[in-house]
């Protein structure tokens, strides 16, 4: 199998370079930018397995890059932050990206989460596209479902879409929780399942046979991957 090649927009030489090394000891390619702008066409050509973008970058901020790259490009995305506020986490994931890491980090933290993000995504490149019952509009924050549009609030529209990205995977509430929210620890579990119920109340109202969303007991909820 060919080795993953990674694409590292960073501009701090001494983290690049600890990352680069960090990921060719794991036997995976590597290619190194200190700005983001050279980053989109890159990435858009599909060459990379994954993107690791820091969000401090002097040209370009990285969640920024990462909304422009999502209009046109699905690459795992990974991002580095080098503040701590729960709110660059929360910006960070509703963007689209895969997973982050706050800086100062271990590189084989780092290099632990690239992996684990690869596991997660290829094998999705094999699979069906994703469910075509439904269509989301991000930046009009429209979600779409067996043909109607749905008039969702914006929790709703935010539980969906962290569903549509991964059809199959069981979140904790905990998850959709850091997933969804802007104040996770203002809010309780029963936020989401309240949250849930009113999403499925306007997918039955629409068809009422598919139900699309599963409850795990004790786990949490995910999408039906082949509905
Ligand atoms: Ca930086």
């Amino acid at each position: 199998m060919a080795k993953p090649t990674i694409l590292i927009v960073e501009d701090e030489p001494a983290i690049a370079d600890a990352i680069c090394y960090a990921l060719e000891t794991e036997g995976m390619q590597t290619r190194c930018l200190h700005a983001g702008e050279a980053a989109v066409a890159l990435l858009v050509s599909g060459q990379f397995a994954l993107a690791i973008l820091d969000i401090g970058l002097p040209d370009v901020n990285g969640i920024e890059l990462c909304k422009r790259l999502r209009r046109n490009c699905d690459v795992p995305i990974i991002f580095l932050t080098a503040r701590d506020a729960e709110v660059d986490r929360v910006v960070g994931l509703e963007v689209g990206a895969d997973d982050y890491v706050t800086k100062p980090f271990s590189p084989r933290e780092l290099t632990a989460r690239v992996k684990a993000v690869l596991r997660r995504t290829q094998p999705r490149q094999d699979q069906a596209p994703a469910n075509s019952v439904f269509t989301l509009d991000a930046d009009r924050v429209q979600a779409g479902f067996c043909g109607q549009s749905l008039e969702l609030s914006r929790y709703e529209f935010l539980l969906l879409q962290v569903f549509l990205r991964r059809p199959g995977q069981v979140f904790s509430r905990e998850q959709l929780m850091d997933l969804v929210w802007d104040a996770p620890e203002a809010s309780m579990d029963r936020t989401v399942d309240a949250h849930i119920k009113n999403l499925r109340a306007k997918l039955r109202a629409v068809n009422a046979d598919l139900d699309p969303i599963v409850t795990h007991r004790g786990l949490g909820y995910s999408l039906k991957e082949d509905v």
